[in-house]
C-alpha cells in the first residue's frame, strides 16, 4: 500500500489507555465495524459514533455533565445558546400553537419569538412571570402549548414565581421551557426544578472563559428524543473542540461561582451607597423587589448586577469609557468583568424591531440607562476601586 493509503488507514492511539480528561474525538466520521452495525446504527436516535453532526463521544460526554448538574435525564448541546432555543421551539411548536412568553427576555429570544416565530404561524402570548396568574389567565383564554421564561430576566434581574408557574403549567398540561443562563447550576438550590426543559447559553458561566460558543438543553428522555431529530435536520452540531473547552471550563464552575457570588455582592452594596447611583438590582441585596420569589430557587446572587446611574442616559458614556478593570463588552458570567449598556447593546435588537409588534405585545424593553456588569474573578477592591472611581468623573 502507498504512504498516503497507509496514512488514511492509520489506527487512532489510545484506546487501550484510561485518560483522566475526556479526549476530543475531533472527527466528523467514525469507522463502522461491519455493515450490519452500519445499518442498525443509521436507525439509532443520537447515536455517539457514528456522524458528528448525530453525536460525538466528547460532546456527550459533556451531555452527561450537564444532565448531571441539571438533575434531569437527558441533555442536548448546541453550537449555542440561540440555537437551543430556535430549535427547540421549531421541535415542539406547530403553525398555529399558541405560547405563551415572559415579559422580560434576552433581547434576540424577544425578537425571535414576536418575528420569526410568528412568520412561521406561532402565537405569541406574554405574561408576567413573577404572578402566575397572568399566566393562568392566558391558559383559560385560549389553547397555549408552549410556556418560555428566563430563571432570572437578561438584563433586569426579575424572578419567577416557580412554584405558580408549575401548577399552572401542570393544570392545563403545558410544557415549561425555561432559559437558565443567568442561574446556572450550583447557583440553583440543587433540587428546584426550573421547567420540563432547560435551557442554558454554555457561552457563559458554563464556559467561563469567553473562549468558546455553546448552548444546551436538558429534559426528559421522550422530550430529548423529539428535538433531537430536528436538531440533527437543522444541523444544530457543536464542533468536538468547543464541546470538550466547554466541559473543562465546567470543572470549575463552582467555584468561579462562589466568588463571582461574593464579589458581586460586595459590588452591589458599594454601588447602592454611591451618590450617582440611582438604584442598584441584585438578587442577594437588600431590598431585592423579588426576594421572596428567588427564595424558592435562588442559592447565590450570581455574578450580573445591573443599576441606574442618576440623571439618566447622558452620562453612560463617559461612565463606559472611564472603566478599566470591567472592560466594555457584552458578553458575561465568565471570569472577566464585563460592563455593557442594554439598550444600546445587549438588547439593541428591539430597537431594531417594528413598534407595531414590539409595543402591541407587552414585551418589555430595559430602562433607557440600564447598566449590567458582569463580575470577574479579579481581586475585588481593584474592580471596586475601579467602578467608584469612574462613577467619582461624573
Ligand atoms: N439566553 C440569554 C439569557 C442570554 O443572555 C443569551 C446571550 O446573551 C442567550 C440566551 C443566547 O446565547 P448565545 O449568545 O450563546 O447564543
Amino acid at each position: 500500500m502507498k504512504d498516503s493509503t497507509r496514512l488514511m488507514n492509520l489506527e487512532v492511539v489510545g484506546h487501550e489507555h484510561e485518560p483522566l480528561v475526556q479526549p476530543i474525538y475531533q472527527t466528523s466520521l467514525f469507522r463502522m465495524p461491519s455493515y450490519q452495525t452500519a445499518v442498525s446504527t443509521e436507525h439509532q436516535v443520537h447515536p455517539t459514533s457514528y456522524y458528528t453532526r448525530w453525536g460525538n463521544p466528547t460532546v456527550s460526554y459533556l451531555e452527561n455533565q450537564i444532565s448531571l448538574l441539571m438533575h434531569k435525564d437527558k441533555s442536548l448541546i448546541f453550537p449555542s445558546g440561540m440555537s437551543a432555543i430556535t430549535t427547540t421551539l421549531l421541535a415542539l411548536a406547530r403553525p398555529g400553537d399558541v405560547v405563551a412568553i415572559a415579559s422580560s427576555l434576552y433581547g434576540d429570544t424577544t425578537r425571535f419569538f414576536l418575528e420569526d416565530f410568528t412568520q412561521w404561524g406561532g402565537v405569541v402570548k406574554v405574561f408576567d412571570p413573577a404572578d402566575a396568574q397572568s399566566l393562568e389567565a392566558i391558559a383559560r383564554s385560549c389553547r397555549l402549548t408552549l410556556v418560555y421564561y428566563e430563571a432570572l430576566s437578561n438584563p433586569d434581574l426579575k424572578a419567577i414565581d416557580l412554584p405558580g408557574l408549575s401548577r399552572v403549567c401542570t393544570a392545563h398540561r403545558l410544557i415549561s421551557i425555561c432559559d437558565s443562563t443567568f442561574v446556572p447550576p450550583y447557583m440553583r438550590q440543587s433540587q428546584a426544578q426550573l421547567a420540563d426543559i432547560v435551557i442554558m447559553s454554555l457561552t457563559k458561566y458554563a464556559g467561563g472563559h469567553y473562549s468558546v460558543f455553546g448552548g444546551s438543553l436538558s429534559c426528559s428522555s421522550d422530550l430529548q428524543e423529539k428535538i433531537w431529530h430536528t436538531q440533527s435536520l437543522l444541523g444544530a452540531a457543536i464542533d468536538p473542540n468547543a464541546a470538550w473547552n466547554i466541559s473543562q471550563g465546567l470543572k470549575t464552575l463552582e467555584l468561579r461561582l462562589e466568588r463571582q457570588s461574593r464579589s458581586a455582592l460586595q459590588i452591589a452594596r458599594s454601588l447602592q451607597r454611591h451618590a450617582k447611583v440611582e438604584s442598584v438590582i441584585y438578587p442577594l441585596l437588600e431590598g431585592y423587589a423579588h426576594a421572596h420569589l428567588t427564595a424558592a430557587y435562588l442559592n447565590h446572587g450570581g455574578a450580573v448586577v445591573s443599576f441606574l446611574i442618576k440623571g439618566g442616559t447622558a452620562d453612560v458614556a463617559t461612565f463606559l469609557e472611564s472603566t478599566r478593570v470591567a472592560g466594555l463588552s457584552v458578553s458575561l458570567g465568565g471570569i472577566h468583568s464585563c460592563i455593557e449598556h442594554a439598550e444600546a447593546m445587549s438588547h439593541s435588537m428591539l430597537k431594531a424591531m417594528d413598534d407595531q409588534v414590539l409595543l402591541g405585545s407587552c414585551a418589555e424593553q430595559p430602562d433607557k440607562a440600564l447598566i449590567r456588569l458582569s463580575v470577574g474573578i479579579e481581586d475585588v477592591h481593584d474592580l471596586e476601586s475601579d467602578l467608584l472611581n469612574a462613577l467619582d468623573t461624573l
